[in-house]
């Protein structure tokens, strides 16, 4: 096992301690180890100082004592002045000795590896390369940069120095701490503290971009890329968007512990004012889980479906009455055919709650999604399913819930789509129905309190006062 002793202190004294020093050798017979290295505060000092040997160096705050007590004679020692000395000598022993910690802040410098610093700090080779492969054990060394610092904590007794442990926080979130086993071995442990969820407001005047205007507001970019796709559907930024028109936000962020921002930020209510009109969002949680932005009538913002829910498909047969090429006979076409090679994935046309998924008589495969009380998609023929794709499922728009077959009363591989509105089957080439959602009853008097409360926060976090715990929480499921 590599040797503790890390630092060899540079043994100092101040040149009036020698005399006082010497007499308390002599009469010991040099048997007295009456010394300390001294670091920190005062090190530096050294101009004032004079090297002397390890029996010879005593402390300053001892020196000054000592001073002050020693008897003023050099000649043959009194019985008094040796009682003074064994008094001063017990008590310099029982400083000089005691073990003190210390800490001490390294830096990495450009280029170095985490070993280099440690060496560089005086450690022992042995115990640096211990230490270096201890953190290797929890972190990945590679992510350190130049500039991080360690703070190393040492034991000192006498001149000899041995490393405690040492910390550094090489990431917002994360501390990484060695310390030393009783065994003398270092252990390195990877803590990782998850970042406070706080809530920000501000209000910015555009004037050019949205961005610029957030950039220069200190907005985070994340918030404002939310905001944009919140918007996306009745707001084009290019054009609807005037110099002097302003944005409300709230939102909530993860802070870490030392104050940095983390991770992405969830926007809770934001507001929109375009010249005269105001376009307030607020965000809904449901009790699955889910969550969605309302105006402040409760309704989502209106969202098409996707008019072909397959990529690189050709329409092969359209909607309404055919001659059945199975049948034989003339039948209704209740959606539309898109022809495409076994595999393909199929997409959700828009968000929605998986209503049916399994074998549905001449569908074959099937997927049956609810968008909201009004409208539902089917998906039909499929060759098999997103994997674990169940009832009750939600899904978003894009998202791929099956692939491409040939299943059921099907002369090949294709996609059969239909849309309902109010289980009737229209084209979903011509109609774009709205797949918006809207709350009514028990939920939009919760929201309308939400609302209030939602506003009040805004004004609250703006004003710089301490952010409340509001939101607005729906108990069902819509
Ligand atoms: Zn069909």
């Amino acid at each position: 096992m590599p040797s503790p002793l890390l630092f060899r202190a540079r043994p100092i004294i101040q040149v009036q301690a020698l005399l006082v020093a010497g007499i308390m050798a002599i009469l010991v017979g040099g048997g007295l180890h009456l010394w300390q290295g001294h670091y920190g505060p005062g090190a530096d000092e050294a101009g004032a100082m004079i090297s002397a040997t390890e029996a010879d160096v005593v402390e300053r705050p001892v020196v000054a004592e000592a001073a002050d007590e020693a008897p003023a004679t050099t000649g043959a020692p009194t019985q008094t002045a040796l009682a003074g000395l064994r008094q001063l000598m017990d008590t310099a022993e029982a400083i000089s000795l005691r073990p003190e910690t210390v800490t001490r802040v390294v830096e990495i410098e450009a280029g170095d590896a985490l070993y280099d610093t440690l060496a560089a700090a005086g450690l022992d080779a042995a115990v640096a390369s211990q230490v270096q492969t201890a953190v290797r054990s929890v972190y990945d060394l590679r992510k350190l940069r130049a500039g991080q610092e360690i703070t190393l904590t040492i034991t000192r007794r006498g001149v000899e120095e041995t490393l405690d442990g040492l910390t550094l926080q090489p990431e917002a979130t994360v501390d990484l701490t060695v310390t030393r086993s009783a065994e003398g071995q270092y252990v390195a442990q990877r803590i990782i503290t998850p970042p406070e969820r706080r809530r920000f407001a501000q209000s910015v005047t555009i004037q050019g971009s949205l961005i610029a205007a957030a950039d220069k507001a200190g907005l985070p970019r994340n918030v404002v890329a939310n905001i944009v796709r919140m918007y996306s559907h009745q707001v084009d930024f290019q054009r609807d968007v005037k110099a002097g028109d302003r944005l409300d936000v709230l939102y909530e962020q993860g802070v870490a512990k030392n104050g940095s921002r983390v991770g992405e930020a969830t926007v809770i209510f934001a507001n929109l004012r375009l010249g005269r009109a105001t376009h307030p969002l607020y965000r809904v949680i449901f009790r699955d889980g889910s969550a969605d932005y309302f105006n402040e009538r409760g309704q989502t913002v209106r969202r098409g479906l996707l008019r072909t829910p397959i990529d690189g498909a050709r329409l092969t047969s359209g909607f309404g009455m055919r001659r059945h090429p199975i049948l034989g006979y003339s039948k209704m076409h209740t959606g539309v055919d898109f022809g495409a090679s076994i595999g393909t994935p199929i997409f959700a046309a828009g968000d929605g709650v998986v209503k049916e998924v399994g074998w549905k008589g001449a569908y074959g495969r099937a997927v049956v999604i609810r968008h909201n009380d009004k409208i539902s998609t089917l998906y039909a023929h499929q060759s098999r399913f997103a994997k674990g794709l169940k009832v009750g499922d939600r899904v978003k728009q894009g998202e791929v819930i099956g692939y491409v077959g040939n299943s059921g009363r099907s002369t090949g591989p294709h996609l059969h789509y239909e849309v309902r509105v109010n289980n009737k089957a229209v084209n979903p080439l011509k109609v774009s129905p709205n797949t918006g959602r809207s709350l009514n009853g028990t939920l939009l008097v919760e929201f309308r309190r939400g609302v209030d409360r939602i506003q009040r926060e805004f004004r609250l976090v703006l004003s710089g006062q301490q952010p409340g715990s509001a939101k607005v929480a729906a108990t069902e499921a819509p």
